[in-house]
């Protein structure tokens, strides 16, 4: 496959002066860029410096245009580590999570048919937090706030 066709998702921490705040930045990036996201944490002021730490997803290409967009607008942005969790009361073992788990961090035990979920193995993906219908796999963006 083309790389620049690639779906990319990654946790990004962004730092911005008060009049970008005004702006239409994340509109112009699903708008222009095609790309979706999800805003984790925000603390915004209009007379301070903003921060946010978000989830930017896409095409690659569109992926690198938009941070450049960002870029272009005087924001400066940072990679966020991310871990995945699972909320073990909430997990149904319902099993759609493991078809997409290509690192198979989560894998069913045959002899319990409940699935299982190995930390050690997770690339962070994200992928089975956005299946689980019930919620149980969380994002944690380990970034200074
Ligand atoms: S999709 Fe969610 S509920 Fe189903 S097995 Fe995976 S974590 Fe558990
Ligand atoms: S984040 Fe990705 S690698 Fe980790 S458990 Fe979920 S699907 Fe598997």
């Amino acid at each position: 496959m083309d790389s620049s066709k690639k779906q990319y998702s990654k946790i990004i921490s962004l730092h911005f002066a008060s009049d970008v705040v005004r702006r239409p930045m994340m509109y112009n990036l699903a708008k222009h860029f095609d790309l979706t996201f999800n805003i984790l944490k925000a603390r915004i002021s209009p007379r301070e410096e903003g921060h946010m730490i978000l989830e930017l997803s896409g095409k690659e290409d569109d992926y690198k245009k938009g941070i450049s967009y960002l870029q272009e607008h005087g924001i400066s942005i940072q990679d966020v580590a991310r871990s995945i969790s699972r909320d073990d009361e909430s997990c149904t073992h319902c099993g759609m999570c493991t078809a997409l788990c290509l690192a198979r961090a989560l894998c069913i035990e045959q002899e319990t048919r409940t699935i299982l979920f190995d930390a050690n193995k997770c690339n962070a993906c994200g992928m089975c937090t956005r299946i689980c219908p019930v919620g149980a796999m969380h994002t944690e963006a380990n970034g200074d706030f």
